[in-house]
């Protein structure tokens, strides 16, 4: 038996940065990994460092996580490749450029600064190659992207630097109470512990349901394409909300196009087939928007799976029915950006029973509660793709 305090279930980069922040507040933990670290969502990303567009109940979370990403070596020992590059969401009609206005003038009530609107004139000096068609949009310059791979071994090096032992090929089969805490089943082996982190993404609710709780996830596998190399022509990273895109143009030179059109899959075999009317789509809202890449050549494409509530934000918190388990999955396209703060406040949540920012908006009985009192589901515009 490898006893903890603390198992972490699933070794992406949420089970990472959670073990990371535990380990530093001395407790002895392990994150048991059924395939190996970072092999779903948590390398499949887009790698966007974004707050621009977040449903509400992430901004506090999103803007905190972003002054870590600001600083990410001092936090993990590496810059994940991290780069400030702003990023820009346009708007190809009135209505879409009506709608992000509407946004603009909510978070300016609520005190909220980060996003700015700009006309097509400000647009085109930030995004040069853009389509004359293009209407204006909103920015967040201090957003910016990193490297998923990069970022998620620098988390897991991190915590594994702190004490934290991590078992890879080690599939949880099943839970059991044992005293006030936890036994933990994994390939004919166990570790009795006090908590259990339940990181496991697209498959979070069956690791709840091994302590008899149901959680109302379903899943999605958001498809990535990358082109070869084309000269420099973009800086920030460019979302289109009428027509699902994220685009961005990486250090090498090559460009990264996503959005969140999804393939094909099963969840349970873990396979998927790449939907190819839906890279289509994508590519042509790109040369729609950057007519100069008409003739860019694609070289590659594939998907992840990631979890997804109903209302487009993850669950973070404590189970509603069993001791000691925590949740922290779900993050519907849009849980990179966030993994640095949502493991401190994992971490707090598990020391101390409260968090120094709100996740109240998160907590899974909101799915229990009457229709008209549900956590309020994202808008239009609010969190796309990624
Ligand atoms: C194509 C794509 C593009 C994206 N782009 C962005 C982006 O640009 N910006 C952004 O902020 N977010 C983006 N996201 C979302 C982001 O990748 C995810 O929200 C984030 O990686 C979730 O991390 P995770 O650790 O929760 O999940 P995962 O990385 O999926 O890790 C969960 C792990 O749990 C393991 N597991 C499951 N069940 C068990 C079990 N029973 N026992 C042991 N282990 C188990 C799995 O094997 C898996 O490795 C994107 C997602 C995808 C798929």
């Amino acid at each position: 038996m490898a006893n903890a305090d603390v198992a972490v279930i699933g070794g992406g980069i949420h089970g990472c940065s959670a073990a990371l922040n535990l380990a530093r507040r001395g407790l002895k933990v392990i994150v048991l990994e059924r395939d190996r670290v970072g092999r779903h969502a948590s390398s499949a990303n887009a790698g966007g460092v974004r707050t621009l567009l977040r449903h509400e109940a992430e901004i506090p979370l999103a803007l905190e996580a972003r002054k870590i990403w600001h600083d990410i070596a001092r936090d993990v020992g590496e810059d994940c490749g991290y780069h400030t590059t702003g990023q820009v969401a346009v708007a190809e009609t009135e209505a879409v450029l009506d709608d992000l206005a509407a946004r603009h003038g909510r978070l300016q009530d609520l005190g909220y600064d980060h996003e700015e609107l700009i006309d097509a004139r400000t647009l085109k000096e930030l995004v040069p190659g853009i389509a004359q068609n293009v209407l204006g949009g909103l920015v967040a310059r201090g957003d910016g992207a990193a490297s998923p791979f990069h970022a998620t071994r620098a988390f897991r090096r991190a915590a594994e630097a702190e004490g934290v032992h991590i078992h890879e090929a080690a599939q949880v089969s099943r839970l059991e109470q044992a005293g006030s805490g936890w036994r933990v089943h994994w390939n004919g082996t166990s570790a009795d512990v006090g908590t259990v982190v339940n990181t496991a993404g697209a498959w979070g609710d069956r690791v709840a349901a091994m302590v008899g709780e149901t959680i109302a996830l379903s899943w999605f596998l958001p498809m990535m394409m990358v082109t070869g190399r084309v000269e420099r022509f973009l800086d920030p990273v460019v979302i289109n909300t009428s027509r699902p895109l994220s685009f961005k143009q990486m250090p090498n030179g090559t460009l990264l196009i996503g959005g969140g059109r999804p393939a094909q899959g099963d969840r349970e075999k873990m396979t998927y087939r790449l939907d190819v009317k839906g890279l289509r789509a994508s590519a042509q809202t790109v040369c729609d928007l950057f007519p100069l890449l008409q003739d860019a050549p694609i070289v590659r494409a594939w998907a992840g799976f990631e979890g997804r509530f109903e209302d487009d934000i993850p669950v973070i918190g404590p189970s509603r029915v069993a001791k000691g388990i925590f949740h922290a999955f779900g993050f519907c396209g849009h849980g990179f950006q966030l993994s640095p703060i949502v493991g401190r406040l994992m971490a707090e949540l598990v020391t101390e029973g409260k968090t120094s920012l709100p996740i109240d908006g998160f907590a899974v009985d909101r799915f229990d509660a009457a229709p008209n009192s549900h956590a309020p589901a994202s808008r239009p515009q609010e969190n796309p793709g990624h």
